[in-house]
């Protein structure tokens, strides 16, 4: 954040992006890392995990007195999810534009949900929706140590846009 006042593009920048159990059932996996490696972000972190409810009550903690909340857990705990960080500059609202509207319907073509998912109860993917929510639930799903700082050979260019 300090680097963007001075105009030098904050490259650290950092979201969560989490393939939901719909997206891993129907392979979708490969196609969406695809998309964010194309885009130019860096992956730092990666696993599989079928989520606790614990966790996910923790992720969705506003949403605890929606409607849709109890079938959003039972979704969202019915089969493995692929959960990801991706660095780079402006990421989290890159993002979600990436990611399209939580209704697949308003989703845009091109965007993941408008591509791939027609109902939001299975809208296959999530993105952290701003930098504070990265931050939280980048330090609820991972680990310190699962996070890899690495140098891509091509940050020059990144760094010079
Ligand atoms: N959701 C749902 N029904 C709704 C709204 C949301 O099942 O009417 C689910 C959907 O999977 C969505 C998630 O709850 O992705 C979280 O909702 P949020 O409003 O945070 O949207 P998102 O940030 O995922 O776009």
């Amino acid at each position: 954040a300090a680097g963007s006042k001075s105009g030098v593009p904050d490259v650290r920048e950092r979201t969560l992006i989490a393939v939901k159990p719909d997206g891993v059932q129907r392979r979708l996996v490969g196609q969406i890392i695809q998309r964010f490696e194309q885009r130019g972000f860096k992956l730092v972190g990666l696993k599989m995990l079928q989520v606790s409810d614990d966790l996910l009550s923790q992720h969705y903690c506003e949403l605890r007195t929606k409607p849709f909340y109890p079938r959003l857990l039972e979704y969202m705990t019915s089969g493995p999810v692929v959960v990801m960080v991706w660095e780079g500059h402006k990421v989290v609202q890159a993002s979600r534009t990436m990611v399209g509207h939580t209704n697949p319907l308003e989703a845009q073509a091109g965007t993941v949900r408008g591509d791939f998912s027609f109902h939001v109860s299975r809208n296959v993917v999530h993105a952290s929706d701003s930098l504070e929510g990265a931050q939280r639930e980048i330090q609820l799903w991972f680990q310190k140590k699962e996070l890899l700082n690495w140098d891509c050979f091509d940050q020059i260019l990144t760094c010079e846009v």
